[in-house]
């Protein structure tokens, strides 16, 4: 789901900390809601595309990409050998929860420059 944010919350791409930097469409100011970015180069430069995608595009990519980071966070799991959450220290616990906030930025920022690519 897009996010328009009054001020910078959350970025557009990778919901991580939004900053000043943010997407309109030109000649639009002030009639069209800001899609704000964090200032990761890749999430600015993509900050046009997620704008103009489709929704229904946009929440299937969201999607996949946090069935990529659940993935990531699994692999985790598997290299600790430990399957019961319960049973994580609290640094493995902000490790899995790390892993899976920047595994979807990433798969995030991936996915969406595929699906924007020009053919
Ligand atoms: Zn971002």
């Amino acid at each position: 789901m897009r996010v328009f944010d009054k001020e910078p919350v959350c970025c557009g791409v990778c919901r991580r900390e939004a900053t000043g930097i943010g997407y309109m469409p030109p000649g639009t100011k002030g009639r069209q809601p800001v899609l704000w970015l964090c200032e990761e180069p890749q999430c600015i430069s993509l900050g046009r595309g997620i704008f103009h995608m489709m929704p229904k595009t946009l929440s299937a990519t969201e999607a996949l990409a946090l069935q990529d980071a659940g993935a990531d966070a699994g692999a985790y799991l598997e290299r600790l050998g430990k399957f019961n959450l319960s049973e994580l220290s609290e640094k493995e616990w902000t490790n899995f929860l790390t892993t899976i906030l920047n595994s979807y930025g990433d798969n995030m920022r991936k996915r969406v420059t595929n699906a924007i690519a020009p053919f």
